[in-house]
C-alpha cells in the first residue's frame, strides 16, 4: 500500500498536497471504532438523528462555503460549478435527512409492523468527479438509517474530502463518520473488512470487483455505476433545443459526468441541420484551468483518463468517423471539445464510457434501428429522446433507469437516482432509496 496519497492540480500536474494513506491496521482500528459508534447511534431515535444532522450542517455551513476554491483547484471544474456543488451539498444533506424521516418510520400493515432498522457499519466509497455531492448522497441516507460510516474518498481528490470531513464530522457523535484515505488497495481492504453495507459510486469495473469481494459474506450493496447514455433525435424534434441539450450534456464537467450524453442518434432527414447546430455550439466553449476568465471546460482529471479519451477519438477517426469540430491531437491535461459524426458500433467510443468532452452523432433512417442501437449497451443509466409524435413511445422502450423526454434525466428532490442493467443496483434518493440503507424487519405481535 502507498504511504501517502498525493494530490495534483489536474491543469498542470503540480503537486497540491498529500494525506496519509491508511494501512490495513489503521482500517481495522477505524472499523472497531465505527462498530462502537453504530451501537450508540442505533439507539438514537429517527427524530433525534435528524436534529443532530441538521445541527451539524447548520454549524458547518459558513466553513463549507469556503470549500469551492479548493474543489476547483483539485478537481479542475470552474468556480461557478464548484460553488454550485458546495451549495448543493449544504442544502442536500439536511434535505435528504429530512426526507428519510418519513421513509424510515415503522408502518403497520397486514397485522404486522414493518421496521427499517440499522445494518451497522457502512463503507462509503466515492469518486472524484463530484467529490462532495457523490459522497454526501450516500452518507446522508446511511446515517439517517442508523448506521455509522467509514468514508473512503477518491485518491484523486483527497484534500477536498479531508476538508469536508474536518468541517462536518465535528457536529456528529464521536466516530460516527470517519475517513480513510487510499486508492483501490485501501478500497479493497475496506470492502473485505467487517462492514455490513457498502455504498459505492464509481465505475462498472470497480463495481464488479467490489461485488465479487463482498460475495463471501453477502454484504449489502448499493451500486451507482457508470453510463454510456444515448440520445435519440426524431425528425420532428425542436432541433435547436436538442442541440443545446446534446452539447451541454456532453461537455458538462468536461464530459466527466455519469449521465453525460455519449451517443446521439439523429434522423437522417434533419441530421445535417442538427450537426451544424452542434458544431456552432461546440465552437463557443472555452477550455482552460478553473480560474481562467469565461472557462467552461476544465482539465481532465489525470493522464490515464486523458490518454483514454484521445485513444477513443483516434480509434473512431481511423474507423472513418467524420471530425466535425476539434482535433485528433490534444494539449497535455486538456481535451479540445470534439464533435464526431458517422459513428459505428465497432468504435470503442460507441461501446465504452469515454468520460470526456466529445459529442458523437450517428444518423438513422429507421427509428427501430435507433432504438436498437440506443439499447445496445451493457450500461443503462440515463437515456433521452427529443421529438414530438411518438416520442413517449420511444421513451417507453429505452433501457435505462432514468429517461428524459425533451429534457435531461432525473428530477429534483425526492426522486431516485437509479441505474438499470450494469449501471448499478441499489440506489439513493426517494423513500425507496432510503430503504436501501436499512434492514427491513417485519414484526408480528
Ligand atoms: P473508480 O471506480 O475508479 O473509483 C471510485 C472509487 O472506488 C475510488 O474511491 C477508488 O479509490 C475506489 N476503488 C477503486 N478500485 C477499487 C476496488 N477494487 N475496491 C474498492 N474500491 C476501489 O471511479 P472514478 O474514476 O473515481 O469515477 C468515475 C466513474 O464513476 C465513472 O464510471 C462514472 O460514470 C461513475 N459515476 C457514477 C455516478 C452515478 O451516480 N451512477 C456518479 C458519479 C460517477
Amino acid at each position: 500500500m502507498k504511504q501517502n496519497i498525493f494530490s495534483f492540480d489536474p491543469s498542470n500536474g503540480e503537486k497540491l498536497g498529500e494525506v496519509p494513506a491508511a494501512s490495513s491496521q489503521d482500517i481495522d482500528g477505524v472499523i472497531q471504532k465505527a462498530k462502537a459508534a453504530s451501537k450508540a447511534w442505533r439507539r438514537v431515535s429517527l427524530e433525534e438523528r435528524l436534529v443532530t444532522i441538521q445541527k451539524a450542517y447548520a454549524a458547518a455551513e459558513p466553513a463549507l462555503h469556503n470549500l469551492a476554491e479548493l474543489l476547483s483547484k483539485e478537481m479542475g471544474k470552474d468556480i461557478r460549478r464548484s460553488t454550485s456543488e458546495v451549495q448543493g451539498t449544504i442544502w442536500g444533506g439536511p434535505y435528504m435527512a429530512n426526507s428519510a424521516l418519513e421513509a424510515l418510520r415503522s408502518k403497520n400493515t397486514g397485522g404486522a409492523t414493518i421496521e427499517y432498522v440499522p445494518l451497522g457499519v457502512a463503507a462509503i466509497i466515492s469518486p472524484w468527479n463530484y467529490p462532495l455531492a457523490m459522497a454526501n448522497n450516500l452518507m446522508m441516507p446511511t446515517l439517517m438509517a442508523g448506521n455509522s460510516v467509514v468514508w473512503k474518498p477518491s485518491e484523486e481528490t483527497p484534500l477536498i474530502a479531508q476538508a469536508f470531513f474536518d468541517i462536518i464530522h465535528k457536529g456528529l457523535p464521536r466516530d460516527l463518520l470517519q475517513i480513510v484515505h487510499g486508492d483501490g488497495s485501501q478500497g479493497k481492504t475496506l470492502v473485505e473488512s467487517d462492514v455490513n453495507i457498502i455504498g459505492f459510486t464509481g465505475s462498472q469495473a470497480t463495481g464488479r470487483d467490489i461485488m465479487a469481494k463482498a460475495a463471501p459474506s453477502l454484504k449489502r450493496l448499493v451500486m451507482e455505476l457508470g453510463g454510456n447514455d444515448p440520445m435519440i433525435v426524431m425528425k420532428d424534434a425542436d432541433l435547436q433545443a436538442a442541440a443545446r441539450f446534446a452539447v451541454a450534456s456532453s461537455f458538462e464537467n468536461a464530459g466527466q459526468m455519469c449521465i453525460s450524453t455519449e451517443r446521439i442518434y439523429v434522423d437522417e432527414e434533419v441530421a445535417e441541420q442538427f450537426e451544424q447546430y452542434i458544431t456552432a455550439l461546440a465552437a463557443q466553449y472555452k477550455v482552460g484551468p478553473w480560474d481562467m476568465d469565461g472557462v467552461n471546460i476544465g482539465p481532465i482529471i489525470n493522464a490515464k483518463q486523458h490518454s483514454k479519451i484521445i485513444e477513443h477519438i483516434k480509434d473512431a477517426v481511423e474507423k472513418n468517423a467524420r471530425l466535425l469540430h476539434g482535433t485528433i491531437e490534444h494539449p497535455d491535461h486538456f481535451i479540445t471539445p470534439t464533435v464526431l459524426a458517422d459513428m459505428t458500433t465497432e468504435m470503442r467510443i460507441e461501446q465504452e464510457e469515454t468520460f470526456g468532452p466529445v459529442v458523437c452523432v450517428s444518423r438513422f433512417a429507421d427509428l427501430e434501428d435507433a432504438i436498437s442501437r440506443a439499447n445496445d449497451s451493457t450500461y443503462g443509466l440515463g437515456a433521452v429522446v427529443f421529438g414530438n409524435a411518438g416520442a413517449h413511445e420511444v421513451a417507453d422502450r429505452l433501457e435505462a433507469g432514468m429517461i428524459g423526454v425533451n429534457q435531461g434525466v432525473g428530477g429534483g428532490g425526492d426522486v431516485p437516482w437509479v441505474g438499470a442493467k450494469q449501471s448499478g443496483f441499489g440506489f439513493h434518493g426517494s423513500a425507496e432509496g432510503h430503504h436501501q440503507f436499512a434492514q427491513v424487519r417485519v414484526v408480528s405481535r
